[in-house]
């Protein structure tokens, strides 16, 4: 064996989300647990990855994106926002959000660089400004409602702050931030002359009166911003990893730098079946968030009636459950295990998404699945209250 590797990445295990799905399937669990819906996308746009995987080009297409993708996503940013992007310049394809991530933290964070992240954040993150050189700063939002508050963000700003990173709607805790909260760290961003990254992957995936305000769009913000995308959630075809970066072109060409180093491109075919589908496909995308607000609101009443205490969605493909009144309190870890070993539905335990101290009380669940599936499931967690109804 040569010499162990000493970056952060060698030293890390495996993800939470492969790591429970792994133990669902070897436990025979229902899985609530890895992000992903149990049903395909548009047909539509599918037949439209088949014509081209026969028809067209299965070559090099280039780096920066079809063109017909870069434009189609233009169109996307236009109609649901009124943001207007240069499809030439201000849009860049990516294998996925999580490339578009990893190309843009590797281009703007150098070492010593203060990346700021609101808790609980998402996985990826951390290792990502980690093996950039960068500095975490997280600033934490507390359950139940997870608001932001400006003492709290301004307690943890320095001169070092480079970049704001913010994922909204937020996974795991199903926040949709609202136009205050945007409007406060817009300005944050001015004053440290910092860059804000916007991870919307679950863009379309707000619920009831909760309406989803990219950041880019505010005054002051399309300068100093970029927006993530991933077509995987906007199609619910997660396996497919076509992402994007839009925002002011000096920036976008700078991401470009890391990407065409990273994968340097992305399917062709699926490409422009995504293009097809973000021209074609509204009223599914529509209707997509009409059926996942029923399951949310499902799975939360059922499991609200089992004597679980469940934390408000917004957001995303995911509710939480609180544990901390229950006698699982500060065991998420070991909460989560009893379910999917025992009981066989699967859950995260959201301990994974905090820096320092861990909130250790709260387990996710994703309801981006059939009813009958989640009845299932609630039929399972039925067991795992006492004859006092608590868990
Ligand atoms: N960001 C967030 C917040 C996510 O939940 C995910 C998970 N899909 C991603 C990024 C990655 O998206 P993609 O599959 O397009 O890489
Ligand atoms: N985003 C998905 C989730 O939150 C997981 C994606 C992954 O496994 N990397 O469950």
């Amino acid at each position: 064996m040569p010499r162990r590797p000493t970056t952060n990445l060698a030293a890390l295990g495996t993800t939470i989300f492969e790591t429970m799905s792994r133990l669902a399937e070897a436990s025979g669990a229902i899985n609530l647990g890895q992000g992903f819906p149990d049903e395909g996308g548009p047909e539509g746009v599918i037949a439209e990855a088949v014509r081209t995987l026969r028809e067209a080009s299965n070559q090099y297409p280039p780096m920066a994106g079809l063109l017909a993708l870069r434009s189609a996503i233009a169109r996307h940013e236009l109609h649901y926002y009124g943001l207007e992007r240069d499809p030439a310049t201000e849009v860049l394809v990516t294998s996925g959000a999580t490339e578009a991530l990893a190309a843009t933290l590797l281009t703007l964070v150098s070492p010593g660089d203060e990346v700021l992240v609101f808790e609980p954040v998402y996985d990826c993150y951390l290792p990502m400004i980690q093996r950039a050189g960068g500095v975490v700063v997280p600033v934490r939002l507390a359950a139940p409602d997870f608001e932001l508050s400006e003492e709290r963000l301004r307690e943890r700003l320095t001169s070092r702050l480079r970049v704001i990173l913010l994922n909204n709607p937020q996974n795991p805790s199903g926040k949709v931030f609202s136009r205050a909260e945007l409007e406060l760290i817009v300005r944050v961003a001015q004053e440290h002359d910092a860059i804000l990254v916007c991870d919307e992957v679950y863009e379309h995936l707000v619920f009831g009166a909760h309406e989803h305000i990219p950041a880019a769009s505010l005054p002051g913000a399309r300068d100093r911003t970029l927006k993530i995308g991933s077509a995987g959630k906007v199609f619910s075809m997660t396996g497919w990893k076509v992402g994007w970066v839009t925002g002011p072109a000096e920036l976008v060409s700078l991401v470009a730098r890391a990407h065409q180093y990273l994968t340097f491109t992305t399917p062709p075919n699926l490409q422009a079946a995504v293009a097809w589908g973000l021209d074609h496909e509204r009223a599914w995308i529509g209707e997509l968030t009409r059926a996942l607000e029923d399951k949310r609101d499902r799975l939360a009443a059922g499991l609200t009636s089992l004597g679980f205490s469940v934390l408000p969605s917004a957001g995303t493909y995911f509710l939480n459950l609180d544990l901390s009144a229950s006698e699982w309190a500060q065991r998420d870890e070991a909460f989560a295990r009893h379910l999917t070993e025992q009981l066989k539905v699967a859950a995260i335990p959201l301990r994974s998404f905090y820096v320092e101290s861990p909130c250790c009380d709260l387990v996710r669940f994703c309801f981006a699945k059939k009813h009958d599936v989640l009845q299932a499931a609630l039929g399972r967690l039925s067991t795992a209250v006492d004859a006092n109804g608590r868990p």
